[in-house]
């Protein structure tokens, strides 16, 4: 495999800088490379469009699943300018790339106001010492939907 560019990495970084500096949001910039080409340039968007789940990553992603057709990134890299904050990487997992490349690193990111540690502690604790009240409701109607999904002939597995 490859060595990773710098040059797309350099891209990643211009984002973040760009586009903050336009007012789209956060100072965060992603690409996702495939066969050599950048196919999705994502940045931080959260504050421009009152959308909390677009940073630069989720953003790449969706463009990147867009242009090839696929909700499936095989054999893509990702060079993102920071770390991954939880959320992104497990859209990443979801999205499978092959690897991905991270300027920043969390710390960097805690230094300057964008901590998301608390929610790798959250996530290691059980669901009734959270912050986040959440509670098992309504689970044997819910189990309705996963039935007729095991009954579905039309299916897309993934
Ligand atoms: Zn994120």
């Amino acid at each position: 495999m490859q060595d990773p560019n710098p040059e797309f990495m350099r891209e990643a970084i211009r984002l973040s800088i760009e586009k903050m500096q336009a007012g789209h949001g956060g100072p965060f910039g992603a690409v996702i490379v495939k066969d050599g080409q950048v196919i999705a340039r994502g940045f931080n968007q959260v504050t421009s469009t009152n959308d909390p789940t677009c940073h630069a990553e989720v953003d790449a992603i969706r463009k990147a699943c867009a242009v090839l057709g696929t909700f499936q990134l095989d054999g893509c890299d990702l060079y993102t300018s920071c770390e991954p904050c939880p959320m992104c990487l497990g859209a990443i997992y979801w999205a499978r790339p092959r690897r991905v490349f991270y300027g920043n690193t969390k710390q960097d990111a805690a230094a300057i106001g964008f901590d998301d540690q608390f929610i790798y502690e959250e996530l290691d604790k059980p669901l009734d010492q959270r912050r986040l009240p959440m509670t098992e409701f309504l689970r044997s109607e819910a189990q309705a939907g996963f039935q007729a999904w095991q009954q579905h002939e039309g299916k897309t597995e993934y």
